[in-house]
């Protein structure tokens, strides 16, 4: 028997689809990426892009059109709305949440599939988070260490998709690291809508962020391979100095952070509903420079927010300016389905939006650049991510994330660490030398 996934949307439903390829395999399914040969078909959708959800309902078209000829069964799970949820009910022959995936043996099993683990699933009430995931990489990893969001920012379902924040036990989470180190893994990041609210929700009983993150750092000083671990995304409102303090205190928390700004004017952050003022911001990227010097720091930043006013715009203009990001993803405002914003006017042309976006990318391009020129000469750790097709070059990422690319002929080196000197910086990324 074959199965075929389709994955959608974020780094979150990626990580999802690593649980549900065990789950799968497990009962003894193999993967194939042939639509046409597969007996099970499903998607891990995501309702926050509407172009998503579109593509689930072409593929479910033309899936249930094969039903006339053979037998199989769809499924959708995911990331999904209420209101989608309901409309695949009728599509789909299953729908389920991806914390009910351990379930899969026994819902398929319904339509007179036995395998092996349906018949023993009543032995082994496995929870998700037990479920050992299928690592899509042999050297980098992530580990969801928290699920769903509190915030309700206005432009953002996935308060409603994904529901209340929910932290895995830590023990988990540890033991999970463990396994990845014990198999090599380099690169390995905590995952989470909002990943530094971590024990929030379990105040008194369970680690805060700061203390995960120590527990972290001790087993990297107690390690004698190197890895380098990150975590994304957090929420500047719970961005506290104690986890930046950890972070600079041990050397396998790898020195960059992803702090989403979204707006440099605090009316349009207020109507966002981030709950943390410019000044506030600022504040945490002083204590990143003070404590982490060397540190990468990379955005998010929304343009064109309904009603957003050329002042305003230029409030994150300045602010982007000012605080000399390494990596900026900059998104030209557009509403989406499910989210509180969606019912306001989406006001600001898309000329306008698309002038906002490009200010924005050649201030940021500007202050990466200026980072990476600092880097020439430097030998610096990489990771070996890639190479190029005819096996001369080699891609990588420096600690802070930073593309560098370098010649390198003979043995395979994907997934090692190695010296790379920096010889030219290309503006957001780097050209180096390897050192042996
Ligand atoms: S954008 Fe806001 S509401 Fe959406 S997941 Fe992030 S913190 Fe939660």
């Amino acid at each position: 028997m074959k199965y075929y996934v389709l994955t959608l949307g974020c780094q979150m439903n990626i990580s999802d689809s690593e649980r549900l390829k065990t789950v799968f395999d497990h009962m003894g399914f193999v993967q194939t990426e042939l639509e046409e040969e597969a007996d099970i078909l499903g998607v891990v959708a995501c309702s926050v892009r509407q172009k998503a959800i579109d593509k689930v309902h072409s593929r479910i078209h033309l899936w249930n059109k094969w039903k006339k000829d053979r037998n199989i069964i769809t499924f959708a799970t995911g990331c999904l709305l209420p209101a989608d949820k309901k409309k695949f009910l009728k599509s789909f022959d299953l729908v389920f949440e991806t914390n009910d995936i351990a379930g899969l043996p026994e819902m398929i099993s319904q339509y007179g599939i036995v395998t092996p683990a349906g018949l023993n699933h009543h032995h082994e009430q496995k929870e998700f988070w037990d479920i050992d995931p299928s690592y899509n990489s042999p050297y980098e990893a992530f580990i969801p260490i928290q699920n769903g969001c509190d915030k309700f920012c206005t432009y953002c379902a996935v308060p409603y998709t994904r529901g209340r924040e929910v932290s895995r036990p830590s023990d988990e989470i540890l033991n999970e690291l463990d396994r990845l180190l014990d198999r090599g893994y380099k690169s390995i990041t905590l995952l989470g809508q909002n990943v530094n609210s971590y024990g929030l929700d379990k105040t008194g009983n369970e680690l805060s962020f700061a203390q995960l993150l120590e527990k972290v750092g001790e087993k990297g000083d107690q390690s004698e391979k190197p890895f380098w671990v990150y975590f994304t995304s957090p929420h500047p409102r719970d961005m506290t100095r104690d986890v930046l303090e950890v972070m600079s205190r041990y050397k396998c928390l790898a020195k960059q952070v992803h702090l989403p700004l979204q707006s440099g004017d605090n009316e349009i952050l207020k109507k966002m509903n981030r709950k943390y003022s410019l000044e506030d911001y600022r504040k945490i990227i002083l204590d990143i420079r003070e404590l982490m010097p060397e540190a990468t720091i990379f955005t998010d930043i929304i343009v064109g927010f309904t009603s957003e006013s050329d002042e305003q715009f230029e409030n994150s203009r300045r602010a982007l300016a000012e605080f000399h990001y390494n990596m900026a993803f900059i998104a030209a405002y557009s509403p989406r389905p499910g989210a509180a914003s969606a019912l306001w006017d989406d006001d600001i042309s898309q000329e306008i939006k698309k002038e906002r976006l490009h200010i924005l990318s050649d201030v940021f391009i500007k202050s990466a650049g200026e980072f990476n020129e600092k880097l020439v000469g430097r030998k610096i750790p990489v990771l070996i991510t890639g190479r190029s097709r005819d096996g001369k070059k080699y891609s990588g990422l420096t600690e802070g994330k930073i593309n560098i690319q370098f010649p390198g002929e003979g043995e395979d080196r994907i997934g090692q660490f190695h010296q790379v000197k920096v010889c030219e910086s290309t503006g957001l990324s780097l050209t180096g030398e390897l050192v042996l």
